[in-house]
């Protein structure tokens, strides 16, 4: 069986952001040299997460405005967490839009559904932050 492990780094301009990450996922697929197994993508952050959706800009508003209403970011003392931090909502955000995503792999390929894209998802960002891909197979 191989092995395959990569950690990528991006700059989250601003508190709350979305990534399609799967362009870099398939670039770590074809690294991997691996053509039947699976890939994990998870978060190395406890208020970012990763998902599988849809690649459609109405939807990803409607995911910020579906998230803000369940753990609306302000006000901050609303939430006991925020005591030295202000990110109470990101780890809420976090936890309902998951941590990771496994992805199968067949002939070489992310054998997604239609329409399935990976996102990574930040909701404590402005600073640099990483997410990690495990792939294993042969
Ligand atoms: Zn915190």
């Amino acid at each position: 069986m191989k092995s395959y492990r990569k950690e990528l780094w991006f700059d989250i301009k601003s508190r709350r952001e979305l990534i399609n990450i799967t362009p870099f996922v398939n670039q770590c697929l074809s690294e991997s040299g691996i053509k039947e197994g699976l890939c994990l993508v998870n978060a190395m952050h406890i208020t970012a997460s990763v998902f599988i959706n849809d690649d459609e800009s109405g939807l990803h508003h409607d995911f910020e405005v579906w998230l803000e209403k369940l753990a609306p970011e302000k006000p901050y003392s609303q939430y006991k967490h925020n005591g030295f931090e202000d990110n109470a909502d990101a780890h809420l955000k976090r936890t309902i839009m998951g941590r990771e995503v496994v992805v199968a792999i067949t002939n070489g390929k992310l054998d997604f559904g239609p329409w399935e894209q990976i996102f990574y998802g930040e909701f404590d960002g402005m600073r640099r932050k990483r997410l990690l891909v495990k792939i294993i197979g042969e």
